[in-house]
C-alpha cells in the first residue's frame, strides 16, 4: 500500500472516529496501516495511542527526563543522545491485529500472555485484540516508542537500540527500549489524566494498570508494573 493512500485512509479513520488524534504535519509518529480487524474501539484507542506518543516524544518532560539518565545496558549513548536520536526523525508504523490465544500442556486453549509484539524495527506492531480492553492507551503509547527505539539508530553504535530476548531480565529493563517506553507510558499516563475524560475516553482503564505484563512472543516489551 503507498504511504499517502494508508496515510489518507487513517486520516479519514481518525476523523470519523472524531478523535483528536488526526495526523498532523509535525508529528514524528504516523500509522500507514492499520489492520481491517480492529474494531472501532480498538482503533480508536491506538489512534489515541499514537497521538499520546506524538505528545511525549514533543515533550520537554521527555528531554529532561531522558537527559537525567547517563547509563544504559546494551548502548553507549547517554539520555541527551538517546533523546536526539529517537526525536531527530520519522516514523511510519503498521499496525496488525491477531487474536492470540494459546494452548497449554492438557490441550485448553487460552488467551496468550502476548499484549503486542514487533519485528524489532520491522515498523509492524502485532498488538493481542483479546487483551486490548486491559491496557489503556498510554499503555500502547510506550508499546509504540520501544518500538521507536529499535528503528532509530543509535549513534554510539550505529544500529538500532536493543535488548537481548524479550524477557524483563534487571539488564533488558535498563536497556533504552525498555526504560525510554516505560518513560513514555509514564509520561503519557499523565497526560491522559489531564485531558478531560469526555475529549479522550479511555474504556478499560480500572484494572489495566500494575498486573504486569507477560513477555511477548515477537519483542515488544512485557511492561514490568507499574506499565
Ligand atoms: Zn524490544
Amino acid at each position: 500500500m503507498t504511504r499517502p493512500f494508508a496515510t489518507a485512509l487513517l486520516m479519514s479513520v481518525a476523523l470519523s472516529l472524531a478523535t483528536p488524534s488526526a495526523a498532523r504535519a509535525e508529528d514524528i509518529v504516523t500509522v500507514t496501516a492499520m489492520d481491517e480487524a480492529f474494531s472501532p474501539e480498538q482503533r480508536a484507542k491506538l489512534l489515541e495511542a499514537v497521538a499520546l506518543a506524538n505528545r511525549v516524544l514533543a515533550s520537554p518532560e521527555l528531554r529532561a527526563r531522558l537527559g537525567a539518565i547517563r547509563q544504559f545496558t546494551y548502548s553507549r549513548s547517554d539520555g541527551a543522545q538517546v533523546h536526539r536520536d529517537l526525536t531527530g526523525r520519522t516514523y511510519a508504523l503498521r499496525f496488525e491485529a491477531v487474536a492470540q490465544y494459546a494452548v497449554n500442556f492438557f490441550g485448553i486453549k487460552r488467551v496468550s500472555k502476548m499484549v503486542a509484539s514487533s519485528g524489532h524495527g520491522s515498523g509492524q506492531i502485532t498488538f493481542n485484540t483479546l487483551r486490548m480492553h486491559e491496557f489503556p492507551a498510554s499503555y500502547y503509547a510506550g508499546t509504540i516508542v520501544h518500538e521507536l527505539c529499535h528503528i532509530c539508530t543509535d549513534s554510539s553504535s550505529g544500529t538500532g537500540y536493543s535488548h537481548r530476548g524479550n524477557h524483563p531480565t534487571k539488564n533488558n529493563l535498563r536497556s533504552v527500549p525498555y526504560r525510554v517506553g516505560e518513560l513514555a507510558a509514564e509520561l503519557a499516563g499523565s497526560l491522559s489524566a489531564a485531558t478531560p475524560p469526555s475529549a479522550a475516553p479511555t474504556p478499560g482503564l480500572s484494572g489495566a494498570l500494575g498486573g504486569g505484563v507477560a513477555p511477548s512472543a515477537g519483542g515488544v516489551a512485557p511492561a514490568p508494573p507499574p506499565w
